[in-house]
């Protein structure tokens, strides 16, 4: 049995960078990973701009200006202004080339078509340059740039319509378990609802990866090694849920061994998720998953996040980790490493009731995970911990 640590540093180790790319409308491209540097094909902005409502200006020294005309935001026109001339316009609106700078309306008074001015404007003020946010030519994201609805909305400015992503790696879940029944069907005495799939799935998804193929298989060796199989075919990641621990039913590492892959490690001190199983055959990964959702999640989050990451082409650690402040004592006296449910509030988190692994309501009011490293702690209220913030959420 190796540490958390341990174990992560062999994900770290084992993984490396799918190569392949494609291309995509940039409306798919939410959490993709960028795999070319974008160079800009325009000025950003492209003309000079007014960042303000108020007057453009041909400057002099006098706080006085004749009002000559408007521009609004769209506007195509280029008035020609004299020294001690302005016009009238607007946040966005194209500057004339013969102003220098802009004035806010609200530093001004009006008097018929003259205004007057009550502070120093220097040229240049409240215009936004042509390329003063991107210039032509340079390039404003590099390769491995995660786009999210910034990013898109950046290049969609830029006018780029498709961008070259890396290919998500290809991902199919593989469920095990007889007591496993689909929320479709009556639940008669021994079955479960089956909910494992639709965690992955959604979690998966979260990251901006489509889940290849979903498939079950009774305990038994025969069908576990038959749907890995299958599995192994057609995808550069498999995830197997349940079957991985040491039950006379437990038949998946039987079965990985059949199929010849190669153990990168089998059990880690921590908890939940002890019997979680990481293996390699040729360049496809498989993460055996222990079958209670929290620890099929926890075990998610910690070790293939930052696989799925890598062969992204990301070198990310997988989820944030920060530390903040206990709202509460904490005492355990756990050998192995924890990783609680836990809600982060006001810069506080507290860790909440129901850690049992086969507990998903915990989780599922959770935003946060602490970490609690081998050999338990004594903590009183306040106590800084390790906090492993769950993916895209609104901490309150
Ligand atoms: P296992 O890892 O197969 O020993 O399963 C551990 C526990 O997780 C058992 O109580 C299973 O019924 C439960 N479990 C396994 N797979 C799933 C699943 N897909 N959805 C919900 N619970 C599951
Ligand atoms: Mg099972």
């Amino acid at each position: 049995m190796i540490s958390v640590e341990e174990a992560l540093a062999l994900v770290f180790k084992n993984s490396f960078a799918i190569t392949k790319t494609e291309k995509l409308p940039l409306a798919q491209c939410l959490n993709k990973i960028l795999a070319n540097s974008i160079e800009a094909p325009l000025n950003l902005p492209s003309y000079k701009l007014s960042s303000m409502d108020g007057y453009a200006l041909n400057l002099h020294d006098a706080h006085e200006y004749s009002i000559v005309g408007e521009v609004k935001a769209g506007d195509s026109i280029n008035p020609k202004l004299e020294i001690g001339e302005c016009v009238r316009i607007f946040t966005g609106a194209v500057v004339p080339d013969s102003a220098n700078a802009v004035v806010m309306q609200e530093k001004t008074t009006t008097d018929g078509n003259r205004i007057k001015i009550d502070t120093v404007i220097k040229s240049g003020d409240n215009i936004r340059p042509v390329g003063s946010q991107v210039k032509k030519g340079s390039f404003p994201l590099k390769k491995g740039q995660v786009l999210q609805a910034s990013g898109m909305a950046f290049l969609q400015s830029l006018g780029i319509q498709q961008v070259e992503v890396f290919k998500a790696p290809k991902v199919t879940l593989v469920l095990t378990g007889n007591e496993l029944i689909s929320s479709h069907e009556k639940l008669t005495r021994g079955k479960i609802y089956e909910s494992n799939s639709i965690l992955l799935e959604a979690a998966l998804h979260q990251q901006g990866i489509e889940t290849q193929r979903i498939s079950f298989t009774e305990d038994t060796l025969k069908g576990t090694i038959e749907v890995l199989k299958k599995a192994f075919l057609s995808s550069d990641v498999v995830l197997v849920s349940g079957g991985i621990s040491v039950g006379d039913y437990d038949f998946v590492k039987q079965a990985l061994e059949a199929l010849k892959v190669k153990e990168v490690f089998y059990k880690v001190r921590q908890r939940p998720g002890k019997p979680l199983f990481f293996g390699k055959k040729e360049n496809r990964f498989v993460f055996a998953l222990p079958g209670n959702p929290a620890s099929t999640l926890s075990c998610f989050y910690v070790y293939v996040l930052p696989l799925l990451a890598r062969l992204r082409g990301s070198q990310s650690q997988g989820l944030i980790r920060v530390s903040m402040p206990l709202t509460h004592d904490f005492h355990s006296k756990e050998p192995r490493a924890l990783f609680l449910k836990a809600h982060v509030e006001n810069k506080t988190v507290t860790v909440l009731d129901g850690q049992h692994s086969s507990m998903l309501v915990s989780f599922a009011r959770a935003n946060a995970l602490v970490y609690i490293p081998e050999n338990g702690v004594s903590l009183k209220k306040g106590a800084s911990v390790e906090v492993l913030l769950l993916p895209n959420i609104i901490l309150t």
